[in-house]
């Protein structure tokens, strides 16, 4: 396969952009080998600059849910163009999406726009601190919820740990007052709120995980992790900006019966432009500035062509009924037509589906939390990604990452992908 435009254009890249790339993942750091530089995406697949085509399951992390350039977005973007493309001013589509996303998740009574899942996650919790008095926060080892100085902590030793920074340049303070907990571990949550009796403001979680590889809440454990804050007088807030309008119409939420104080959304509600959310309970979102004591702006928060793509992408959404069962059972025709190829091949490879988003490790059995998903065979992950990449289909350059599948992906792209996954799956052995 020649890749000597992307080569070339990575080594410009590396003198005047950090890694050559502009968020991490993107630079195959963690599979090696010559990351593309896409020119153009098209449907279920994407054109690298030299030319060579791939199926596409990245799907910009999950944001394109309806296929890449689908007429109607990108329709409701040029006419927003058009318009203005930003004004510093209320306008109606703004009114528009926070209506939508309020009809179509139960928790949400009123909603904020933001600018990235960063944006929206940060600014949930400051709202989360604010509203009830307390400091403290919960999270999940191996859940993302971008890249705020709070949220990069990384578990200490033990079972739930007052966090250390994750990352250089987050001081000790900024991360004092997150405790972290790992995955489906109900008991490590309960022991927290012990800990701190009437510190935790709230536990921010990835109601299905997405951000250490794709991997499902264990029966029960959403429910008890809802008692626990009512019993304790936190807010729990759900982090979807993956799994919104990614695995249902309702979120992750209406899938697994579970409700949320707060949830913040990102990708699907901007569709490839860049649109956050946080929303929830109107006696807490009223607490946010100008109508309450919160602080939280931005410049571009609600731009007339973030807003225009995401409605139109949730007005696609309404259209379309059949449209999350139907992507979970192509999704699964993968995962099941995969790891049966990879048992045939004496090769340990285990994989799940929910909706639209999709994953799997090479591993005997399906990790529950981070410790298990770094047991997985990354190397051997590395290895089936290139001669996937070989055969003409892009997964997550990164075994710590979940699959996406759009609408575009047809029967027919999925028999391309089983064939290729095949072929990948004897050469890597
Ligand atoms: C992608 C993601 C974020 C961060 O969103 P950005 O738009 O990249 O800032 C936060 N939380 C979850 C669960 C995500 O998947």
């Amino acid at each position: 396969m020649n890749v000597s435009r992307s080569r070339e254009l990575m080594e410009r890249a590396t003198r005047v952009i950090p890694g050559g790339v502009n968020s991490p993942v993107r630079a195959f750091g963690s599979v090696g080998g010559d990351a593309r530089f896409i020119a153009e995406a098209s449907g279920a697949t994407v054109t690298d600059v030299d030319g060579n085509t791939y199926v596409d399951y990245v799907a910009s992390w999950g944001a394109i849910l309806h296929g890449h350039a689908h007429p109607a977005i990108v329709d409701a973007v040029r006419t927003a163009a058009g318009r203005g493309t930003s004004f510093g001013a209320p306008t109606e589509a703004e009114l528009l999406l926070a209506e939508r996303i309020c009809a179509r998740v139960a928790s949400v009574e009123m909603v904020r726009l933001v600018s990235s899942g960063t944006e929206a996650t940060m600014s949930a919790l400051r709202l989360a601190r604010g509203a009830t008095g307390r400091d403290r926060i919960v999270k999940l080892d191996g859940c993302y919820h971008g890249h705020a100085d709070a949220l990069l902590a990384a578990a200490g030793s033990g079972v739930a740990t007052l966090g250390i920074p994750g990352t250089l340049g987050v001081p000790a303070p900024a991360v004092a007052d997150t405790i972290v907990a790992p995955y489906n571990d109900l008991g490590a949550i309960e022991r927290a709120f012990e800990d701190h009796p009437g510190q935790i403001a709230a536990v921010v979680l990835e109601p299905i995980a997405g951000n250490m590889g794709f991997i499902e809440p264990v029966d029960g454990y959403l429910a008890g992790v809802r008692a626990a804050c009512d019993a304790n007088g936190a807010l729990l807030v759900i982090d979807e900006v993956m799994t919104g309008f990614r695995v249902a119409a309702g979120g992750a939420q209406e899938r697994l019966g579970v409700r949320a104080d707060l949830t913040t959304f990102g990708k699907v509600i901007g569709h490839g432009l860049p649109v956050g959310a946080y929303a929830g309970r109107r006696d807490l979102m009223a607490q946010v500035a100008p109508s309450g004591g919160v602080y939280q702006a931005g410049t571009l928060s609600g731009n007339p062509l973030a807003t225009a793509a995401g409605l139109a992408a949730l007005e696609l959404i309404e259209a379309d009924p059949g449209l999350y069962a139907r992507l979970e059972s192509r999704a699964r025709v993968l995962v099941d037509g995969l790891t049966d190829a990879a048992r045939r091949l004496g090769i340990p490879l285990v994989g799940g589906a929910a909706g639209g988003m999709w994953g799997l490790f090479f591993a005997e059995h399906a990790p529950r939390d981070r410790a298990a998903a770094s047991r997985a065979d990354h190397e051997r992950y590395a290895r089936f990604f290139h001669a996937l990449l070989e055969e003409g289909v892009y997964l997550a350059p990164s075994g710590y990452e979940a699959a996406f599948i759009t609408a575009a992906h047809d029967d027919a792209c999925i028999e391309r992908t089983l064939d290729a996954g095949r072929r990948a799956l004897e050469r890597v052995g």
